[in-house]
């Protein structure tokens, strides 16, 4: 195959170069190797915080009432999973109540408003369940 008259083989004034035999292969045979573009770092993803969450209306005022009242017993485990016993079992004696929450913040004031007669069954139902968890604590199975 004829040596090709191109740019890459004429010098300045248009003169065929002497090229070698090597030459000649590497520029007219061998296409140009491909290297791939190495892929861009990916960029970690930060998510931000969720603005809305769900959250079962009745459950800060169950713990709060679950921490109250277990403050002062003497006689009651302090464990951890005791501690959530009571709230679990107290929290399944209410039917789910799950609400939009932004933040936490505008659910923290519903909770405030909760009434009486919540109030009181919240309070029945952890008195209730201290006295289950109290008399067949499931800690350290
Ligand atoms: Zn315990």
């Amino acid at each position: 195959m004829p040596a090709k008259k191109n740019k890459l083989n004429t010098d300045f004034f248009g003169r065929e170069k002497k090229t070698s035999v090597v030459q000649r292969f590497i520029t007219e045979e061998t296409p140009a190797p491909q290297i791939p573009e190495p892929a861009p770092a990916p960029v970690p993803e930060i998510a931000p915080p969720p603005k809305y969450y769900l959250k079962n209306a009745m459950e800060d005022a169950v713990i709060d009432e679950a921490r109250a009242a277990l403050k002062h017993m003497t006689d009651m485990c302090r464990c951890e999973k005791c501690f959530y016993d009571v709230c679990a079992l107290a929290l399944n004696t209410f039917p789910a109540s799950y609400a939009t929450s932004e933040q936490g913040e505008l659910f923290r004031k519903a909770v405030n408003l909760l009434n009486a007669e919540t109030r009181n069954k919240i309070v029945a139902a952890v008195f209730d369940a201290i006295t289950i968890v109290k008399e067949n604590p499931i800690h350290g199975r």
